[in-house]
């Protein structure tokens, strides 16, 4: 193309995109080809050969000619048997949590909204939020153990009057559970729909879903990737059949494919092999936080989900990140994304072998 194409391409941007848009940068997800990969928060364990062959078996009967089911009625009753949903709820489906939180910005509260969650956590809440020309709040978690400081949190819920809360339980990055009673306390005084976002559930053995039938204001998040099924991007949203129903005039009419549900049919039917998994990197991430804990110079916070947030000595968090990758090791990086965060990196529980890797070169970082 020709430079004068390039500019008129670029006067066409600025005068269409949104500046609020123009204004992000797209979510980036490093290449982790040939790297030990503790950077996403998955699950490390491929499925047995014998599941893989029943899996081959069940695809081999799918029509992709045919649109999928949109409503995912057979997948719905598996999710309810496996995450034990309450009776009182109905599901919405979502490619990923992610589509969830978008399609919850975009029904709730309208542009000029105001979105609310504490800093820091997941980062989409806030990307999605800006993107879509809605305003995002927070309040700075505690400094030392990352917990709500509820005080602050509820003078801004009172002074924000937020359409949308996230609460993310566990947090993201910082992997602790806020306590029951701030939360609860953020449902009392929240004017608007409060989200608890149980990603980390299958880790945390803890839940609002017990509550969904007692507060008109809660909605739960899940998702299976936590659990061991990232890649077939699967988001659960629970909440009063009113809200649901509401929410689902904005859902894609196909927006779950045909292999997915297929796919995550037969692995919740396998369920209790995901359980057993989680609890095993329940056990090796106690070991990786143990031998974290013991080292000079290091800082690491317990954790109730499949990673763990750890801070180098002063100023040498990016470092440490490039020499783990030198040295084979992909971590995240996430000391740029809130200033309680300086020199933080967030380290994924892998197998007990790339989790023994990880600490061998973290060693020999340090000690050089
Ligand atoms: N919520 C939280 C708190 C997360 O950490 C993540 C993923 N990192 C998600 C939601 C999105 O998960 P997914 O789209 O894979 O369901």
């Amino acid at each position: 193309m020709s430079p004068r194409d390039d500019r008129a391409i670029d006067e066409h941007i600025a005068r269409l995109i949104a500046p609020e848009v123009r204004a992000l940068s797209a979510y980036s997800v490093a290449d982790a080809a040939g790297l030990i990969k503790l950077d996403a928060m998955e699950n490390p364990y491929p499925w047995p050969a014998e599941l893989k062959a029943e899996w081959i078996e069940r695809l081999r009967a799918v029509d992709v000619n045919r649109y999928p089911d949109p409503k995912a009625g057979r997948l719905k009753d598996r999710l309810r048997d496996a995450l034990d949903v309450p009776a009182c709820a109905d599901l919405l489906l979502g490619n990923g949590s992610d589509e969830l939180i978008q399609l919850l910005i975009l029904a709730i509260g309208g542009s000029g909204s105001v979105v609310f969650a504490p800093d820091p956590s997941f980062a989409m809440y806030a990307l999605v939020t800006r993107a879509t020309g809605r305003r995002f709040e927070s309040v700075a978690l505690d400094e030392s153990d990352f917990s709500l400081c509820i005080d602050g949190t509820l003078e801004a819920i009172a002074r924000h009057r937020p359409a949308l809360t996230f609460i993310a339980y566990p947090n993201n990055p910082t992997g602790n559970l806020f306590d029951v009673a701030h939360v609860e306390a953020i449902l009392e005084a929240s004017p608007g729909v409060v989200v608890v976002d149980e990603a980390y559930a299958p880790f945390a053995e803890k839940s609002f879903f017990p509550q969904l039938g007692e507060r008109p204001n809660l909605l739960v998040l899940r998702t299976v990737s936590k659990l061991g099924l990232a890649g077939l991007r699967l988001g659960v949203l629970a909440g009063a059949p009113a809200w649901i129903n509401e929410l689902d005039k904005l859902r894609l009419p196909y927006n779950l494919n045909v292999l997915s549900q297929v796919s995550a049919e037969l692995a919740l039917e396998h369920y209790a092999l995901f359980q057993a998994q989680t609890r095993q990197i329940v056990r090796d991430r106690d070991t990786l936080y143990a031998r974290l804990e013991g080292m000079n110079s290091i800082e690491v916070w317990p954790s109730s989900a499949n990673f763990l947030l750890m801070r180098t000595a002063p100023g040498t968090g990016s470092t440490t990140v490039a020499a783990l990758r030198e040295r084979g090791v992909l971590v995240k990086d996430v000391g740029g994304a809130s200033p309680l965060l300086r020199d933080c990196v967030r380290v994924t529980v892998g197998r007990p072998e790339e989790n023994a890797a990880f600490v061998a070169a973290l060693e020999e970082i340090i000690a050089a």
